[in-house]
């Protein structure tokens, strides 16, 4: 069995809507073999969600709790023309920045054309890392130009697993539209990862929502960039390099 030992994706009570600590997910994350977890809490966009504080703090939090390596990230909430709820500046504190749509953060965006665009724009920025649920019912996106935009950008495209929870109020995912990312992302050269998004500590890791996804004929295990955390440990390094050069050059 295909077996991902890291997991991009998943949010603590700073979140406003997320039920463990920090300590708790990483203990969480022990108990169930998981190497690397990258704790991304909601931008400040979202109500309950943390303020900008949050992140620029966040670096206090040891690189390591219980063995298991702790990527300080964001989920940061997509908003018109792309823009993010945080600046480049916060974004900066981060180790990890992955942004998706999300209900209620004031975002403007009213149909397909606008989800496009600003995820589009959004993956422009060049601290993004990772497009979360791109596939999602309500906010429906024209797969194939975000996926040439991913390829172009370099960012990773979500699996999102609790998309297909079954025992969520309702279920957010669109089979074939997922099946369809393995395809493009053969074709347009960009990664994938397989996250959680847990909000308890017990979700962490739970990819088995995705078994449609492992059984596909379409399915490569090297699609998948967060399999293993070397490889995730290895891209921290690799765009943070990139970043600090960036820097030196504006
Ligand atoms: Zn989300
Ligand atoms: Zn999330």
């Amino acid at each position: 069995m295909f077996r991902i030992n890291t997991d991009l994706h998943t949010h603590t009570v700073a979140s406003g809507h997320a039920y463990c600590t920090v300590n708790e997910m990483a203990r969480g994350a022990f108990n169930k073999g998981i190497k690397l977890l990258a704790i991304t809490d909601h931008g400040p966009n979202m109500p309950g969600g943390p303020n900008v504080y949050h992140f620029g703090n966040f670096s206090i939090v040891p690189d390591k709790l219980y063995g298991v390596r702790i990527v300080k990230g964001v989920e940061a909430n997509i908003l018109k023309d792309g823009r993010l709820d945080l600046t480049d500046e916060e974004l900066g504190y981060l180790e990890f920045v992955s942004a998706g749509i999300h209900r209620l953060t004031e975002h403007k965006l009213n149909n397909k054309s606008d989800y496009t665009e600003a995820t589009i724009k959004a993956m422009e920025n060049p601290h993004l890392d990772m497009i979360t649920h791109p596939v999602q019912r309500e906010y429906p996106i024209d797969l194939e130009r975000v996926a040439i935009a991913a390829g172009k950008n370099n960012v990773i495209l979500e699996l999102n697993a609790s998309s297909y929870n079954p025992n969520k109020f309702k279920t957010r995912g669109i089979k074939s539209e997922s099946l369809k990312l393995l395809k493009l992302a053969k074709k347009y050269g960009f990664k994938l990862a397989v996250n959680s998004d847990a909000h308890f500590y017990d979700i962490i890791g739970e990819y088995s929502t995705l078994n449609f996804i492992f059984e596909s004929p379409d399915f490569d295990s090297e699609l998948i960039i967060n399999s293993k955390a070397e490889n995730i440990i290895n891209y921290l390094d690799q765009r943070q390099k990139r970043l600090n050069k960036l820097k030196k050059t504006v």
